[in-house]
């Protein structure tokens, strides 16, 4: 009987996979639909100046909601689609869907600094990335020079010619780099000097505990200072406290994102922001 043939299945497979390898068999199958699906979201975070109150920019964060798996984390399908190479699919999703809003906030005279899209290693490296980019652009009319590419120090290791030539015709269209997640990468500092790099975040692992931990603030003040001999600007990820943002601005630190600034919102929420933003400088 077919039912308990799919009993002996399970059975078989909770035997031998660990109950997280199949979960992520589940998430893997179901990915494979999410885009065709309409379950992927964009959600949008604000990138502060305390100096100002400007807005920097948004960060573009991806949300996933499956009907039976529920919101499943990025950080548990992140990992896994870049491990079966389907990030590929979805960078390109995510990259399209960010410009198209932006050109659209654009249309409606809505201001948002510039818009900062997550890259996967896979998904930088692969062999038509840069051509990718350029068509989205050219498609959705998006202005290169408010897109900025999130890359962690991972896409940065193998740091061959081709990879430093992609990121110069990037650079050329007028697209800007920032590096995630600074400082909890393997990587040395030498592709700092290689590569067209514009941004620095600062990792939200040494903003945690900043008040009361010293070699947090020692990391945290040596990354300002690099970035400021080095030219770059610097911004700090995941503050949630304001004493957590005083800590940082004595060290220098000028620029801001976190949940004490912002969530990461949905379109119509973000809007209201942007719109506030807009009045309070007219
Ligand atoms: P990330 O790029 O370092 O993004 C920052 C993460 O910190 C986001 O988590 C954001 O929601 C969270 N965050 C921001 N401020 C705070 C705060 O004050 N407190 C706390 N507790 N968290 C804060 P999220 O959205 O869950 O994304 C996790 C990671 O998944 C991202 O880390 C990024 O590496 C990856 N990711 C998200 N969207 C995409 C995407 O479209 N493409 C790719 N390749 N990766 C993505
Ligand atoms: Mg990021
Ligand atoms: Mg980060
Ligand atoms: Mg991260």
């Amino acid at each position: 009987n077919a039912k308990d043939q799919g009993r002996d299945t399970f059975r078989f497979y909770s035997e031998h996979l660990t109950r997280q390898a199949f979960q992520n068999v589940l998430i893997d199958s179901a990915l494979r639909e999410a885009v065709s699906r309409q379950e992927f979201r964009l959600a949008f975070q604000p990138q502060v100046n305390t100096d100002n109150g400007s807005l920097l920019g948004l960060e573009v964060l991806l949300r996933w909601h499956h009907l039976t798996l529920g919101t499943v984390s990025p950080s548990q399908f992140i990992p896994q689609a870049e491990r079966t190479g389907l990030i590929r699919d979805i960078g390109h999703w995510v990259l399209e869907q960010s410009c198209l809003q932006g050109s659209r906030w654009i249309a409606e005279g809505l201001q948002f600094g510039h818009l900062a899209v997550n890259v996967s290693a896979p998904q930088f490296r692969a062999e038509d990335f840069v051509a990718q980019v350029r068509k989205v652009l050219a498609d959705t009319e998006f202005p290169p020079e408010k897109l900025e590419l999130e890359l962690t120090e991972s896409v940065l290791v193998h740091d061959t010619e081709k990879l430093i030539e992609n990121m110069h015709e990037l650079r050329a269209l007028g697209v800007m780099f920032a590096i995630d997640d600074f400082g909890t990468g393997y990587s040395s500092l030498s592709y700092l000097k290689r590569m067209p790099i514009d941004r620095l975040k600062l990792d939200k692992s040494f903003v945690d505990h900043i008040v009361s931990d010293d070699s947090d603030r020692i990391i945290a003040g040596a990354v300002l200072a690099l970035g400021k001999a080095m030219g770059l600007p610097v911004i700090a990820e995941g503050i949630e406290q304001e004493a957590q943002a005083r800590v940082l601005q004595s060290l220098g630190c000028k620029h801001f994102q976190g949940y004490l600034y912002g969530r990461p919102m949905y379109g119509p929420r973000i809007e209201v922001v942007l719109r506030a933003h807009l009045e309070k400088k007219t």
